[in-house]
């Protein structure tokens, strides 16, 4: 079996180039997909919250982020082969797609605008095969659906949601099917680190 169940979340036992792979071919046949990186604060988080368990237990790749869920696996005889960070994926997906010659539309949403700038300027001129859009994450709620409007006419390959655990799983999980077929990563502090 492909999975191990640490206290109810399940983990894919992928390694980064295995999730990478999934993902480009989620992309290439314009399919739907929620990717969550998970690490021990999300297990223990969803234990007490059924929202986030149910939410966790409907993506289509859940990969363990953090060394606590890479020693959970091994303990229960059913080892994941590395840990698979936001931070990780998010490059190793932008890299693999430019070797093939893939471009990707990637819209990123969340940090602040600063961060969001420099992140978006670092990433182009690193990847400039791909084209980058965003939005800050300190947005009002009143500024939602305009956003919403802004992802849906870029329809990104792509859409990286960086506002911290547990809420941008459940942005993704409530607006996902409203935008046109992407495949959405939660990615944390992503835009932070990307940009510095
Ligand atoms: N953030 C945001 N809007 C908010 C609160 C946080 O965009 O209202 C961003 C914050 O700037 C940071 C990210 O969300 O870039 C959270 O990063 P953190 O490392 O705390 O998330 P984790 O990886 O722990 O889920």
């Amino acid at each position: 079996e492909h999975v191990v169940d640490v206290l109810g979340v399940r983990f894919h036992r992928v390694t980064s180039n295995e999730a990478v792979e999934s993902i480009l071919h989620w992309i290439s046949e314009k399919s739907r997909r929620m990717v969550i990186t998970a690490g021990p604060e999300f297990v223990m988080q969803a234990k007490e919250n059924p929202e986030m368990m149910r939410i966790s237990r409907s993506a289509d790749l859940v990969t363990a982020d953090g060394v606590g869920v890479v020693w959970a696996a091994a303990r229960m005889g059913r080892p994941v082969p590395e840990r698979v960070t936001g931070v990780d994926l998010g490059l190793d997906i932008f890299a693999e797609a430019m070797r093939r010659h893939t471009s990707l539309r990637v819209y990123l949403l969340g940090a602040s605008p600063e961060s969001l700038q420099a992140c978006m300027a670092t990433l182009q001129q690193r990847f400039p095969l791909h084209q980058f859009q965003g939005h800050h994450g300190y947005y009002q709620n009143q500024d939602w659906p305009q956003i919403l409007k802004e992802i849906e006419s870029f329809q990104p390959h792509l859409w990286l949601v960086g506002l911290g655990q547990p809420r941008q799983e459940m942005l993704i999980y409530k607006n996902l099917a409203h935008l046109p077929p992407c495949v959405a990563l939660g990615i944390g502090g992503s835009i932070d680190v990307w940009g510095g």
